[in-house]
């Protein structure tokens, strides 16, 4: 079936998409901040488009998806219909899915090594795209987690900025999951203020709040407007 979606039109509104707003807007005015300059990316990962609709519907453009493949399936129909649309790429990039990841995705967060820096430099030229670029850092040093270790950090953006002529918009981090994550955000605003850079993508649906007290600029958050993922996720 290829009709239009009457409900896309309608300036519907999306509860669990409200609060979270609301809630971002009064962590950045608390902070003394703005909440125009809290970028909410909404994490659809796992949901179908029937899920995602709703949300696009309330007003939403951002969106975030850990998974190239996935995305695959059910984004570019919606990028299609919609204005607008921005997505993100929060989850690892295989070297081999850069140049589809840059066909559809706006912003990559999760660049992690040099191999993906001289892929992605590569492809950029090619497909003449400029996305914007996050950098992740591995600000917990897990073994098991991607990104670059927070003392390799001044060098690998050096060397993105420098050797493969890379714009850099901000950085990225997950912190362990049973730490204090406002370590970990304010470890991720001292790189980047050093470096020179403005972004901050930090803060999920269990610690946003405190990620915009620590300066985030961008917050990524699933479960808190779509509720639970029912399907495991990497
Ligand atoms: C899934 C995911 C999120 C969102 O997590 P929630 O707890 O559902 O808000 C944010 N960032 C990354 C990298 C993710 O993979």
């Amino acid at each position: 079936m290829t009709h239009h979606p009457a409900h896309l039109d309608v300036d519907a509104g999306h509860p669990g998409l409200t609060q979270v707003r609301q809630r971002i807007a009064s962590a950045a005015i608390d902070a003394g901040r703005r909440p125009e300059d809290v970028t909410l990316v909404a994490v659809s990962k796992t949901f179908e488009a029937s899920a995602i609709e709703p949300v696009i519907a309330a007003g939403q453009r951002v969106f975030g998806e850990n998974r190239v493949q996935e995305s695959k399936g059910k984004w570019p129909a919606l990028k299609s219909r919609i204005q607008g649309i921005k997505l993100h790429l929060i989850g690892p990039l295989q070297s081999n899915k850069a140049a589809e990841a840059l066909a559809l995705f706006d912003c990559i967060q999760s660049l992690d090594r040099e191999k993906l820096a001289r892929v992605l430099a590569d492809e950029i030229q090619r497909q003449g795209r400029s996305p914007e670029l996050f950098i992740e850092i591995n600000s917990g040093e897990e073994g098991q987690k991607a990104g670059i270790a927070p003392r390799a950090a001044d060098r690998f953006i050096a060397l993105c900025r420098e050797t493969y002529g890379l714009g850099i918009a901000g950085l990225m981090c997950i912190p362990p999951a049973d730490e204090e994550p406002a370590l970990h955000f304010a470890l991720l605003e001292t790189i980047a203020r050093r470096n020179g850079l403005k972004g901050l993508s930090m803060g999920m649906s269990a610690d946003f709040e405190t990620a915009i007290r620590f300066g985030a600029t961008h917050v990524r958050i699933g479960s808190a407007i779509f509720g639970e993922r029912h399907q495991k996720v990497a």
